[in-house]
């Protein structure tokens, strides 16, 4: 087996995956190191992608160049747009996928990556150099980042070791490890090791991170039971059929469908823009869901059994997802509701096995099935799986960077579940900024790719977690984002895509597509300010609420102007966002000043008279890269900022 490589990664979940395809697409000789392989992608959860801000998530991936999405569109059993009766700015596509096939999928394209080798394994240590940088012989020498951050090691990673005692050398390493890491599965009073059920836990990492200097928390996730579909009445319970007209995540396919002929897209809108619009199809058969719920008496029996839930019990002491509460927990945080939901979700095409979403616990078995008994259309139901609680160490995030690498250790970046994060985007999210991020580390000595809260969701997920500390798993919500107007899952390719086309990650037919489609759009654009309808610009038409695409589409087409009617949505939304839109660029350029303040990499945050100790504590804690980044941390103020502000001009005076 070769033992070299540029860049390791240890684990092989979603941000492992994303991480080792960037990192073997950007030309890197790259090993992904995983427990289990044929578990690679495996969804630990919920066979879903996407829902709320995940949704736009998964899109900027797929818009950068990402595997997610491809991978969902052909694995989508079930597509649905949540929040259709909101603007388009706050949608967000969400696909029930047959989580085996996903998994396959996954490995399917990883498999074709070139420079990627996969190895079954524990990775129980991280080899560092520590010597100081001048000491070290000729060879390949990083520029440390963590120096030029003034922080006093110098620890470079160089390799790793296996669970045999063997060594791989590499020049970066991204940790993805998840739930792994000293795992500890619950459900009621008993206790498993053990990072997923039926997959062991990693013993060895934990122990190596802190000896690098890492500071680890604890926090805890759930999953429901899992029951026989054979077994379930669904007479009892509303069909939840998706969307009649499925909307892909991967740009690619989007743009296959809504190709910019416009002869074609003519014919087609001459005979009914809305009807004539080609649709994509997914490539596998499509399913039903179902929505069905608690009742009282449940509520009841959870509440006498409280005592042996391990989260009440005292025998889970971290905390788990506060918006992913478990069944329990509702019932305590919400007394005065009559039901809670469950949506029974198939979680595959070739599976009997359902999905209980909404009923995550780590009740006892005995209860689970007292309370499945009393659902009503669940009175038969075999319980094919019990739902349990893991509980694993993470990384407090603020000892990361806005490039996924750690303070501490050169060349080493974390990823996914480990910084304290939830869900499967956005742990896909960070495994692609690390992997990005560790080849321009391989390549130059240093990385430097970011993403502003403004361009993307990932920008505001990555900054999130190096300026807040998260009291519990972080999941991404439209909520988060200041700039959702600008960060809509229809806009993610015009965001995004140049940025991938420079990394390297944009392939030839993707960007041929992409400019196509921009260009429609902008052509469109500047037609409609020329067509004039009803003693207006079609633009100005297009502003307001009355107006459509397709409500115009036909004297669109009169005065000239034929595209795709799905083109023409798109214009359509850009439109009509345009005036928010012109605001929010105002306080992104003030913003914009403000992250162009770079604070000096060996500013003494002790010498700042008339700054609060806990701003002290908290800039000493967080080391912003930058006043903007400062102003973000929970806890600083805007007048904490002006006080480092002119800390800063006066330090520059004197020097
Ligand atoms: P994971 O998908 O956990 O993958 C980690 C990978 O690292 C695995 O391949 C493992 O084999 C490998 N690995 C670990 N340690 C080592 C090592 N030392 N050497 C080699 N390989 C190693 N998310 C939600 O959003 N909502 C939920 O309700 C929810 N519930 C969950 C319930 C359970 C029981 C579990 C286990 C997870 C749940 N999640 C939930 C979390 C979701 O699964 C994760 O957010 C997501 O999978 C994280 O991706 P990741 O790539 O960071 O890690």
């Amino acid at each position: 087996m070769d033992r070299d490589f540029d860049i390791i990664i240890i684990g092989g979940g979603h941000a492992g995956a994303e991480a080792a395809w960037a990192a073997s697409r950007l030309g890197m000789k790259t090993a992904l190191i995983s427990l289990d392989p044929t578990r690679i992608g495996a969804m630990s959860c919920n066979p879903a992608i996407g829902g709320l801000a995940k949704g736009q998530m998964v899109r900027e991936i797929d818009a950068l160049g990402g595997l997610m999405g491809i991978a969902t569109d052909n694995t989508g059993i079930q597509f649905r747009m949540l929040n259709r009766s909101k603007g388009p700015a706050v949608w967000g596509p969400r696909a029930q996928c047959d989580k085996y096939k996903y998994a396959a999928q996954v490995q399917r394209l990883l498999s074709e990556c070139p420079n990627l080798t996969i190895i079954a394994g524990e990775v129980s240590d991280i080899i560092v150099d520590d010597t100081p940088l001048h000491h070290r012989g000729t060879g390949f020498q990083p520029v440390s980042s963590s120096e030029e951050h003034g922080l006093k090691t110098h620890a470079t990673v160089t390799g790793i070791v296996l669970g045999d005692g063997s060594r791989l050398t590499c020049r970066a390493a991204i940790v993805t490890t998840g739930t792994f890491l000293r795992a500890l599965m619950h459900t009621g009073e008993s206790k498993t090791e053990g990072g997923r059920v039926g997959e062991e836990s990693a013993r060895g990492l934990s122990g190596c991170l802190e000896k690098l200097g890492l500071e680890l928390g604890r926090l805890k996730t759930g999953t429901p039971p899992r029951l026989n579909r054979q077994t379930i009445d669904f007479s009892q319970s509303t069909l939840q059929p998706g969307d009649d007209t499925p909307v892909p995540f991967s740009y690619l396919n989007e743009y296959k469908v809504a190709s910019c002929d416009t002869r074609v897209a003519s014919e087609d809108i001459s005979r009914n823009s809305h009807l004539a619009s080609r649709h994509w199809r997914p490539p596998l058969p499509q399913i039903n869901c179902w929505l069905g719920g608690t009742t009282h008496e449940i509520h009841e029996i959870i509440r006498a059994n409280l005592h042996r839930a391990p989260m009440y019990s005292g025998q889970i002491q971290s905390t788990g997802p506060r918006y992913c509460p478990s069944i329990e927990d509702k019932v305590v945080r919400f007394a005065d509701k009559e039901s809670h939901q469950i949506f029974l979700e198939p979680e595959g095409l070739d599976t009997d096995e359902i999905y209980c979403n909404g009923i995550s616990t780590s009740l006892p078995a005995d209860v689970q099935a007292e309370v499945i008994r009393r659902i009503p259309g669940l009175e038969k139901a075999e319980v094919l799986r019990w739902g349990y609680a893991v509980e694993y160490d993470m990384v407090w995030p603020h000892q990361i960077r806005a490039t996924m690498e750690t303070k501490k250790v050169s060349g080493l970046f974390l990823a996914g579940q480990i910084n304290g994060t939830s869900g499967y985007e956005e742990a896909a999210a960070q495994g692609m900024m690390a992997g990005i991020n560790a080849v321009q580390y391989v390549n130059t000595g240093e990385a430097g790719f970011t993403l502003r809260r403004d361009q993307a969701y990932i920008g505001v997920l990555v900054d999130d977690l190096v300026t807040k500390h998260p009291i519990e798993p972080y999941r991404m919500f439209t909520s988060r984002a200041e700039h959702r107007l600008l960060l809509r899952n229809d806009n993610a390719d015009l965001r995004l895509t140049e940025i991938g086309r420079e990394i390297g990650l944009v392939d030839d037919d993707r960007w041929a597509r992409f400019n196509q489609t921009k260009q429609a759009i902008e052509a469109s654009v500047e037609a409609l300010l020329k067509i004039k309808l009803h003693g207006s610009t079609a633009y100005e038409l297009l502003r307001r609420p009355d107006y459509s695409w397709d409500k115009i589409a036909a004297e669109l087409s009169a005065g000239g102007l034929n595209v795709d009617p799905h083109i023409g949505w798109r214009v359509e939304t850009q439109i009509k966002y345009q005036g928010y839109i012109a605001r929010q660029d105002k306080a992104i350029e003030r913003m914009g000043e403000l992250e162009e303040k770079l604070i000096p990499v060996d500013f003494d945050y002790l010498r700042v008279s008339g700054l609060r100790n806990e701003a002290r504590s908290k800039l000493l804690q967080f080391t912003p890269r930058s006043l903007g980044q400062a102003l973000r941390i929970s806890g600083i103020t805007p007048a904490d900022v002006t006080v480092l502000a002119v800390a800063m001009k006066r330090s520059q005076r004197v020097g």
